[in-house]
């Protein structure tokens, strides 16, 4: 069930290099390469989807445990206060899960991004991976 044009399916299928943080049987985790914050992760189904609502429920809600499970290891690893958690299909068509680490008052909008420095993005997938 890929799509050849997806660019999270080339993701999946090892045509994109990315920063792999958490992969399974049927979800995988990576780096955003934009971040709203430094330590910012996706986490997608392998089987292409483009909304969440068109996955069965029970495979939803898998995922989900999949996406509370890194969400507390993102906490840990980047000391977030809170993670924030988006939903979206819509820029890639792709069903992804937005965590992002997040401050109290840290002023970030998911329409601001930011950038790693060289070698940055690697260093905070090893430290996240760290706290499987
Ligand atoms: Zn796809």
């Amino acid at each position: 069930m890929e799509n050849n044009e997806c660019i999270f399916c080339k993701i999946i299928n090892r045509e994109i290099k990315t920063d792999f943080v958490y992969e399974d049987e049927k979800y995988i985790a990576f780096m955003d390469i934009e971040p709203v914050a430094k330590g910012h992760i996706l986490i997608i189904p392998k089987k292409h989807c483009r909304f969440f609502i068109e996955m069965p429920e029970e495979e939803f809600a898998e995922m989900n445990k999949v996406v509370h499970r890194l969400a507390n290891v993102l906490k840990k690893a980047t000391d977030a206060e809170y993670i924030h958690l988006g939903i979206e299909g819509i820029d890639v068509p792709h069903v992804h899960i937005h965590l992002v680490p997040r401050k109290k008052d840290d002023g970030l909008s998911s329409y601001k991004r930011t950038k790693y420095e060289e070698g940055e993005m690697d260093a905070f997938a090893e430290k996240i991976r760290s706290f499987l």
